[in-house]
């Protein structure tokens, strides 16, 4: 499981395993406790920076038209990210959770992640409807081949 954090995550001083973010995101933490704490993420290598592709970013613009979330550029980037490592977003901001979902990219608050139990969700075939826990890390289906989609447990 890799998760993406956005900047409310490093603020909030999460703590978990194969986190990756963009350059944009670590740009936005200035202030002296947050900068630490991301500091010493970057040093043990439980944080890695990685940039999204331009199809993702693309991606994530079209689907932010059509729900009329206003997304930051650095919001923008985190989605496309996840979107590329078949990731788990951490956020808890409103607009990236509701893209993410569209896009089938599972999601948890800072408060419940890698907290696996709290999940109320699981991910579902768009095809055939399988079921699969919400850190499946394929993207697709097993059986059939379609996208996956967040949908309630
Ligand atoms: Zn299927």
């Amino acid at each position: 499981m890799k998760y993406v954090l956005d900047a409310g995550a490093i603020f909030s001083r999460i703590d978990i395993d194969a986190a990756h973010t963009t350059a944009a995101v670590c740009a936005e933490v200035r202030d002296r406790e947050s900068s630490q704490h991301l500091e010493r993420l970057l040093a043990s290598r439980k944080l890695v920076v990685r940039e999204p592709t331009p199809g993702a970013v693309s991606l994530v613009r079209r689907t932010m038209g059509r729900t009329g979330d206003g997304l930051s550029e650095t919001d923008i980037g985190v989605i496309a990210l996840a979107h590329d490592l078949s990731g788990h977003i951490v956020t808890d901001d409103y607009g990236v959770q509701n893209v993410s979902s569209l896009l089938g990219i599972p999601w948890s608050p800072t408060k419940t992640a890698g907290i696996r139990q709290t999940l109320s969700w699981c991910l579902r075939c768009t095809g055939c409807r399988k079921r699969f826990p919400p850190d499946w890390s394929e993207g697709v289906c097993d059986v059939c081949g379609s996208r996956l989609a967040r949908s309630k447990r």
